[in-house]
C-alpha cells in the first residue's frame, strides 16, 4: 500500500484566543481530529480519497465551531445559503450546489450532483430538491443557526451602520470548511464547504463551490481546498492557479502555495489560507490571518490539529501524536 494522508482547515476566520472559553478551544480542536479521523478510517482501509474527504468535511459541518453546515454564517436578511463542492482527482469529476437552505450536509449533496453525472453545478431550490429526491437528509433552514452567528450578524450590521466594517476581524466576518486528501491508489480529492460571509447579500455566491476557485484536485499536481474571501479566489481562479504553478511554472507545492497566499492574495489586502496536498502525500496550510484552524495526518500517521501560531518551523507541533 502506498502513502495515505489528509488534512483539512476550518477556515482563516479564526477567533483571537480571548473571544472564546478554553473548553470551546478544546472542542473545536477535538472536532477537527474527529474530523481527521474519520476521513483517515477510510484512507485506512484502502478507500478513496474522494470518500475520506467527504467524510471528513461532513464532521466539521455538522460541529457548531466551524462557519459551514450547522453554526454557518446568515446573509444579509438573517437566512442561510450554503454552498459546497467536491473534485475527484483521478477523474476530475467534480460536483458542487450554491446557495442551498435545507440540505443537512451540503457536501453530501455535492457529492451526489458528482456521482449523478448530468451536472457539475446546481444552485438554489433546484439543488435542494434534487438533493431530497436523491434522499439526502434535510432540515428545516433554522437547524444551522447558533447564537454565535446571530451576534456576529448584529455586529456587522451596527458596523455598517457606523461606517466601520473595515475594521471587522476575519472572524466576524466569515469562515470555510475543506479537506484534502491522497489515497493508498495514489489518488487525490478535495472539497470545501461553507456558509460564506456574514451579511453577505442574498443570493451571493462564493469561491467554495466553484471548481478551479476554492476547491481543485488533479492526481499529477496537488489537490486544495481555500478560505477567505471568496470574490478575490474567483478572480484569481486559485485553486487551479495552484495546480498551474505547479505544472506549468514547474514550482514545488510548498513553495508555490505559500507564494499564492502571502504574495499574491495578501496583495489585495484580505484573510487567505488553504490547505493542499501533493502527489506523494504531503500537506501544508498557509495563512496569512490571526490563526486557521487546520490539521492533518501525515504520511507517518501523525495527527497534528492547530488554530493559530502554535507551530514549529517544520509546520508540526512539538509534539504531535500518533493517529488511533
Ligand atoms: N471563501 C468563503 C466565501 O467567500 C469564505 C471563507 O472561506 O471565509 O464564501
Amino acid at each position: 500500500m502506498t502513502k495515505i494522508a489528509i488534512g483539512l482547515h476550518g477556515g482563516c476566520g479564526t477567533l483571537d484566543r480571548s473571544l472564546q472559553s478554553e473548553r470551546d478551544w478544546a472542542e473545536s480542536r477535538e472536532h477537527i481530529a474527529n474530523a481527521l479521523r474519520a476521513g483517515w478510517a477510510i484512507l485506512k482501509t484502502g478507500g478513496r480519497a474522494v470518500d475520506a474527504v467527504q467524510a471528513t468535511v461532513v464532521v466539521l459541518e455538522n460541529s457548531p465551531h466551524f462557519n459551514a453546515g450547522f453554526g454557518a454564517a446568515l446573509n444579509e436578511n438573517g437566512e442561510h445559503e450554503l454552498d459546497a463542492s467536491i473534485m475527484d482527482g483521478s477523474t476530475l469529476e467534480a460536483g458542487a450546489v450554491t446557495a442551498v437552505r435545507r440540505i443537512r450536509n451540503p457536501v453530501v449533496a455535492a457529492r451526489a450532483v458528482m456521482d449523478s453525472g448530468k451536472a457539475v453545478l446546481l444552485t438554489g431550490a433546484p439543488a435542494d430538491d434534487f438533493a431530497e429526491k436523491s434522499g439526502l437528509e434535510m432540515v428545516e433552514p433554522t437547524y444551522f443557526t447558533t447564537k454565535r452567528r446571530v451576534d456576529a450578524l448584529a455586529n456587522l450590521k451596527a458596523r455598517a451602520a457606523l461606517g466601520t466594517i473595515a475594521k471587522a476581524s476575519e472572524a466576524e466576518k466569515h469562515g470555510t470548511v475543506g479537506a484534502v486528501a491522497r489515497d493508498s491508489h495514489g489518488h487525490l480529492a478535495a472539497a470545501t464547504s461553507t456558509g460564506g460571509f456574514n451579511n453577505k447579500p442574498v443570493g451571493r455566491v462564493g469561491d467554495s463551490p466553484i471548481i478551479g476557485a476554492g476547491t481543485y484536485a488533479d492526481d499529477s499536481t496537488c489537490a486544495v481546498s481555500c478560505t477567505g474571501q471568496g470574490e478575490i479566489f474567483i478572480r484569481r481562479v486559485v485553486g487551479h492557479d495552484l495546480a498551474a504553478r505547479i505544472r506549468y511554472g514547474g514550482q514545488k507545492l510548498e513553495d508555490a502555495a505559500k507564494t499564492l497566499v502571502h504574495e499574491t492574495l495578501s496583495s489585495h489586502g484580505i484573510g487567505a489560507g488553504l490547505v493542499a496536498i501533493g502527489p506523494e502525500g504531503d500537506a501544508i496550510a498557509p495563512y496569512n490571518t490571526l490563526g486557521m484552524y487546520r490539521g492533518w495526518i501525515t504520511t507517518e500517521g501523525d495527527i497534528v490539529v492547530a488554530t493559530h501560531h502554535e507551530l514549529n518551523a517544520m509546520g508540526n507541533i512539538n509534539d504531535p501524536g500518533k493517529v488511533t
